[in-house]
């Protein structure tokens, strides 16, 4: 099957058995991933920034930024979250470069990730104790739901660390 993502890393061609299928349409796990997340970061962006950004100007910066400076789509996204969760006044698509770079969202970012990696190992330590065969898990399109009212006190980064 032809994966349908355009910034496909796998050379474009995917297996049925390990394709994510949407409506007629194929991707590599990843790859939709990547695509569902570079949806979200737009959605977030018109809900927390901009209703009526102009899309291209938006795009031209988050494909910069994932596809030339390596970002990880899950970090903008989560970046993103996390300075308009700190009461961040964004104004243009560009100030998506100073919010990629925030030391705080970057620390957080690697926490919950530090977090989510001992979670699977321990999954997969059950899952061996059960023997359940591994490599059967669901897929697992982040849950990551963009909010849009402002939080405050302690708790406010409880939701983004959970
Ligand atoms: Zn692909």
């Amino acid at each position: 099957m032809k994966c349908r993502w355009s910034h496909c890393k796998h050379g474009g061609e995917v297996s049925k058995e390990e394709a994510v299928h949407v409506g007629n349409m194929y991707y590599h796990k990843d790859c939709f991933q990547e695509k569902s997340n570079i949806d979200q970061i737009i959605e977030l962006y018109k809900t927390r920034v901009d209703p009526d950004p102009i899309i291209p100007a938006l795009r031209k910066v988050i494909n910069d930024l994932i596809f030339k400076k390596g970002f990880d789509s899950g970090y903008v996204l989560y970046a993103l979250q996390y300075c308009m969760d700190n009461g961040w006044n964004l104004r243009y698509p560009a100030g998506m470069y100073y919010v990629v770079k925030n030391d705080s969202a970057k620390a957080a970012w690697d926490n919950k990730k530090r977090i989510a990696s001992k979670k699977e190992f321990q999954r997969e330590q059950a899952d061996i104790l059960n023997d359940k065969p591994t490599g059967m898990l669901d897929l697992e399109v982040d849950s990551f739901t963009p909010t849009n009212k402002p939080r405050s006190g302690t708790n406010r980064f409880s939701s983004i660390l959970r």
